[in-house]
């Protein structure tokens, strides 16, 4: 992938390689935009273009360099990412540490930094500096939905480039472009990834959760047993920590959906292939259960972020939403 592959973001892109072409980069960058847009991914095929064999403003998308970047293996380009929902001190201790050595192999370090916005308040300060002035040949590029949590020192260092959300027209573009002729499936993904490119693409390559939500819907749908729900945790104990987000939200969008229905909207359900069980369940439920089992599955999300063991968290929710079911 290139610069050029890069949809619904020109804008960015073209700043980007006007920097590039004329050498004015700056040493620190933020990428802000909603969630899913590209922000990492363009960030990646920056690093690719200054590091690219072959002189100019995209990459080759060939050569040893741009390949290692696209294996995450470039040992002059890093993704930071927040460990247990937060940036912490030892991470950038680690980055300042790196930052005395000369670069490995590229022309440019690139140390993108994802939610930039998580910092705890001594990580920040210890980043302060070298995001301030990073040393040379080095750029930092900071990741967030938002810049409100972000430093006010840190921001003033920054070259904000914004990256703007997609239509739905552009989404389902790129959907098309990995699954072609498979409308209904076109379908559940545009829903179910709302507005995130991110998400869409984890949806198909990930088919395996894609079918978990047949599973999951109907387990809702009926009295399940404690033994069931023991078994179908235990079918997700391989699965990573994104992989059980989705099978969150996969969970809480029915209820949102069941939400919805009893507020009397049926326009934008998400899982709108299957209007007629939505309609029969909602019957099923007061609003207050409903209500009860979307906060279950916000706080078990809120769990899994903060470490807390999955099989645990995950059980203990199947058993509140059972018995808030009953009520
Ligand atoms: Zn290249």
């Amino acid at each position: 992938m290139s610069f050029a592959q890069i949809k619904g973001q020109q804008r960015a892109v073209r700043i980007l390689q006007k920097e590039i072409a004329s050498l004015s980069l700056a040493g620190t960058y933020l990428f802000i935009g909603p969630a899913g847009v590209g922000k990492t991914f363009t960030a990646l095929n920056f690093a690719k273009a200054l590091n690219c064999k072959r002189e100019g403003i995209d990459s080759c998308d060939k050569c040893s360099s741009c390949l290692k970047i696209d294996h995450l293996n470039h040992p002059d380009v890093q993704i930071i990412k927040p460990e247990k929902d937060s940036l912490k001190i030892e991470q950038i201790r680690n980055l300042k540490r790196e930052a005395a050595y000369k670069l490995y192999e590229g022309k440019k370090r690139v140390w993108i930094i994802e939610e930039a916005n998580k910092f705890t308040l001594e990580a920040a300060n210890s980043a302060l500096k070298i995001i301030e002035e990073p040393p040379p040949d080095t750029i930092f590029i900071l990741i967030s939905e938002t810049k409100r949590e972000i430093l006010p020192t840190i921001l003033s260092r920054c070259e904000i480039i914004r990256f703007s959300s997609l239509s739905s027209e552009q989404i389902r573009e790129i959907i098309i472009n990995h699954l072609p002729q498979n409308l209904s499936k076109i379908s559940l993904i545009m829903n179910l990834s709302r507005g995130s490119v991110k998400k869409a693409l984890f949806l198909i390559k990930e088919e395996n959760i894609l079918k978990e939500r047949d599973n999951i819907i109907n387990k809702l749908n009926r009295n399940i047993t404690i033994e069931e729900i023991f078994e179908l945790v235990a079918n997700w104990k391989n699965f990573d920590e994104e992989q059980l987000e989705e099978i969150l939200n996969m969970t809480l969008f029915w209820f949102r959906d069941l939400l919805l229905l009893k507020e009397g909207e049926d326009i934008e359900l998400i899982n709108s292939d299957k209007i007629e069980k939505l309609k029969e369940e909602e019957k099923r439920y007061s609003y207050f259960t409903i209500r009860d089992a979307i906060n279950t599955i916000e706080a078990t999300k809120n769990y899994l972020k903060r470490n807390v063991k999955p099989k645990l968290a995950l059980e203990n929710m199947w058993l509140k939403l059972k018995y808030q079911n009953l009520q």
